[in-house]
């Protein structure tokens, strides 16, 4: 039986584990898990998995919480020393990573320093702070990829050797507004690009994938998992079947296929090494008929060169995106900013941006904080 402690139950990702983990009940239990501020979905899980300890981030709603629960016997903590308590759960073997943003920062790094391994949903962790969170998890513990490309780029290199990789083919589906003219995303609403074609997830995401931001980040988490000399392609595929593939040096393509189902890499990463049966639907290719594939369009979407630079840039560039980022999208969401404002936000703020060194969290918060409020007085101006 294998512990496991959720950061971000109630979310997609969350939830979609809860799946596993309940079509699993002789291999995993929860030891612990943390929700942002959805007290009646967490209390609902709480009641089912029987955690020992649990977190809500939004205090205020501790109070709440505890009156759904009083039946159970849980200790209720909340804010961030609440997730970082449920992040080092000491019986946890695994921590899945779940929160989004780079709130997930903090309790991310302390269950890697304690020793746990990760099994790494929340993406804006590495963009943020990339070098610091590999240099914790060196020869300690394990980060597993639960994003689907990366569990692709993991299962394709299985036994192969790094230095044999000619480069990563990270694909990506291109989102809702992938045949749209520059014209037509002047106007597309926050409804139109929550509609994503493939994949069911958390907002913040699904904005990320109809600006292209989310390959742009992928593209940096991919950079730091799998070696920073790796060249990757970015290629669209909009059938989401193949999640990724690699070449090798004699030239061979091996790609990972699947139905776009969290549930596949998320059991991946909670059984890694090994492979265990999923009770979910077999890809059936005689259906999909088609796989298609081209060249991502930068100039409609900025947002993935904005990325790719701010890696090359290094420092605290890449946290600054990623900070500039979470504050456009949600003031897009907000209706406050059209789409293309997006990017510019993005750009102006890493343009005002004076890079440090990453060589503490202090640092990565420091950046992430100046750019979030750069963000905001931007967003003002725009407004
Ligand atoms: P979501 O918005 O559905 O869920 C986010 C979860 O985090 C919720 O449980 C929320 O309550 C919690 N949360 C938010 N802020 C918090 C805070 N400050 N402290 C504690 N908890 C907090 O998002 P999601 O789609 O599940 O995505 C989660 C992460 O996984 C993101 O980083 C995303 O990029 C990544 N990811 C998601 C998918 C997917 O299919 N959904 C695929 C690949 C990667
Ligand atoms: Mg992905």
């Amino acid at each position: 039986m294998k512990m496991i402690s959720i950061l971000g139950s109630t979310g997609s990702i969350g939830v979609n584990t809860l799946d596993v983990v309940r079509c699993n009940p002789d291999r995993f239990t929860v030891g612990a898990m943390t929700a942002g501020s959805n007290i009646e979905l967490f209390a609902e899980q709480i009641k089912e998995f029987k955690p020992s300890l649990v977190s809500i981030f939004n205090s205020s709603k501790r109070g709440a919480l505890k009156e759904l629960l009083q039946s159970e016997d849980v200790e209720i903590l909340s804010g961030e020393e609440g997730s970082v308590k449920v992040a080092t759960y000491p019986d946890a073997l695994l921590v899945v990573s779940a929160i989004v943003g780079s709130a997930g920062l903090v309790p991310s790094l302390a269950a890697i320093q304690s020793g746990k391994d990760l099994a790494l949903a929340n993406k804006e962790t590495l963009v943020a702070a990339g070098e610091l969170v590999l240099q914790e998890a060196k020869d300690r513990v394990n980060i597993i990829p639960i994003d689907s490309e990366h569990s692709a780029i993991l299962q394709v290199l299985n036994g192969e050797k790094q230095d044999r990789v000619k480069k990563i083919i990270l694909t990506g589906s291109g989102g809702p507004f992938r045949t749209f003219t520059r014209k037509q995303m002047e106007s597309v609403t926050a409804k139109e690009a929550l509609n994503h074609p493939n994949w069911e997830m958390g907002d913040k995401i699904t904005i990320d994938s109809a600006t292209m931001m989310n390959k742009g980040l992928e593209y940096i988490e991919a950079k730091w998992l799998f070696g920073c000399d790796t060249s990757i392609e970015i290629i669209i595929h909009p059938q989401s079947i193949i999640h990724s593939m690699i070449e090798f040096v004699d030239t061979s393509i091996i790609a990972q296929l699947g139905i776009p189902d969290m549930r596949v890499p998320i059991t991946y990463a909670l059984t890694y090494p090994d492979r265990i049966d999923c009770e979910l639907p077999s890809l059936d290719l005689k259906i999909i008929k088609q796989l298609t594939f081209e060249e991502p369009d930068y100039e409609k979407f900025p947002c993935i060169r904005l990325a790719q630079d701010a890696l090359k840039t290094g420092q605290t560039m890449p946290a600054v995106l990623n900070a500039a980022n979470e504050v456009a999208v949600q003031a897009f969401l907000n209706e406050s900013i059209l789409f293309q404002d997006i990017a510019e936000i993005i750009r102006a703020t890493m343009d005002n941006h004076k890079c440090q060194p990453v060589d503490t969290l202090e640092a990565v918060q420091s950046a992430d904080r100046w750019a979030r409020e750069e963000a905001r007085k931007l967003i003002t101006v725009v407004h």
